[in-house]
């Protein structure tokens, strides 16, 4: 039975006060449980629409009888980043008062969680109990808390964002592939990254954390499927991709059982998935103006020019920088910045191989 759901996130400001707004479909506590959120990147608005269009079918699908499990849904899920507006732009990557990215620094109760097991807990009664002992710092803290408590227990968990520019691409836990084909191919993603402990506790990492601590230690936890949906780039609000994207989430929860009814013919995936350091992240050399000289989903080969790097100061006179790929691969993502500097990342390149170690530290989501 479809009902919402407004909680009041605590007052950090005096004379505000902010409100998630949560939908609950479905029976509660019944299986699976999913659990969708959109935009704790709150310049990433593709992913508010495309999780209210999917509201719009669900709560039809709930009114017919068709959801099999509990479907917990939060269209918005990053009210404080909503209102960051700065000189008429949204500035919603990162919480003002800390410059934290919002999507880092979820809280990670692996071994908290660990230690309940040894008590005789079940992993989920664990889980919860043990975000239940923390304290929020500030208000974007507080925002992540209510997020991972929402979340806990989940089955399977869509974090919805969007890239800066880009096609539509998928991270996932290692553990999820090729089982998450389903949603590759309903999607028509041509990426997939594998990403596990990638650094700084993006929200869908710490979903599967316990359930990985857990696992390590003996425990039997089957891991929750928690996979960050890239659904294009920031600027993509185009009501077919909307349409397109939003109906098939819904097929997709249809082939994992949370609705009834049948099951669309699912395609094939036939793009790369592989591990996230098999990803050349495209960093300027230098500063300057940013051409690019590739398109979005072309195909790229090692020592393929991606973009030309123009100092205006120097003219057109001197042969400008130049950010090559060191991948075969596609090059599926770039910043919707056209001014480089030393190092900054421009973009993405998704190869076969492994080229870098370590995931952390880069453009990510
Ligand atoms: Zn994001």
């Amino acid at each position: 039975m479809h009902h919402t759901e407004t909680i009041a996130l605590a007052g950090y400001s005096p004379g505000t006060i902010r409100h998630l707004a949560v939908h609950r479909l479905g029976t509660p506590d019944a299986r699976p449980k999913v659990y969708i959120q959109a935009g704790i990147h709150a310049d990433e608005l593709p992913a508010n629409l495309v999780a209210s269009r999917l509201l719009r079918e669900l709560v039809a699908a709930d009114a017919a009888g068709r959801i099999a499990g509990e479907i917990v849904v939060v269209p918005l899920a990053n009210p404080i980043g909503t209102a960051n507006v700065q000189a008429q732009r949204l500035m919603g990557r990162s919480f003002g008062a800390s410059g934290q990215n919002f999507n880092r620094g979820f809280n990670d109760v692996s071994q908290a969680v660990v230690a309940r097991l040894e008590n005789g807990e079940a992993i989920e009664d664990a889980i919860r109990a043990s975000l239940d002992e923390i304290t929020p710092r500030d208000e974007a803290t507080a925002l992540q808390l209510q997020l991972q408590k929402l979340a806990c227990g989940a089955d399977i968990v869509l974090d919805l964002h969007t890239d800066s520019e880009a096609e539509l691409h998928l991270y996932l836990d290692p553990d999820h592939w090729p089982g998450a084909a389903d949603l590759a191919g309903l999607l028509g993603v041509p990426v997939v990254m594998f990403a596990r402990h990638s650094g700084d506790n993006p929200f869908e990492e710490t979903c599967t954390a316990p359930y990985l601590a857990a696992r390590a230690a003996g425990h039997d936890a089957p891991l929750p499927f928690a996979t960050v949906v890239e659904l294009r780039g920031e600027r993509d609000t185009q009501a077919e991709n909307t349409q397109r994207d939003a109906m098939a989430l819904f097929q997709f929860l249809c082939a994992r059982g949370a609705i009834a009814g049948e099951v669309a013919d699912i395609p094939a995936f036939d793009g790369i998935a592989a591990d996230f350091s098999a990803t050349d992240v495209l960093r300027s050399p230098a500063a300057g103006i940013v051409v690019f000289k590739q398109s979005l989903g072309s195909m790229v080969s090692p020592g393929d020019v991606i973009a030309e790097i123009i100092d205006p100061l120097c003219g057109h006179d001197q042969p400008p920088a130049t950010v090559t790929t060191r991948t075969n691969g596609r090059f599926f993502a770039h910043s919707s910045e056209r001014i480089a500097w030393p190092g900054s990342v421009i973009g993405k390149v998704h190869g076969s191989e492994p080229i870098r170690d370590g995931v952390s530290g880069v453009l990510y989501d």
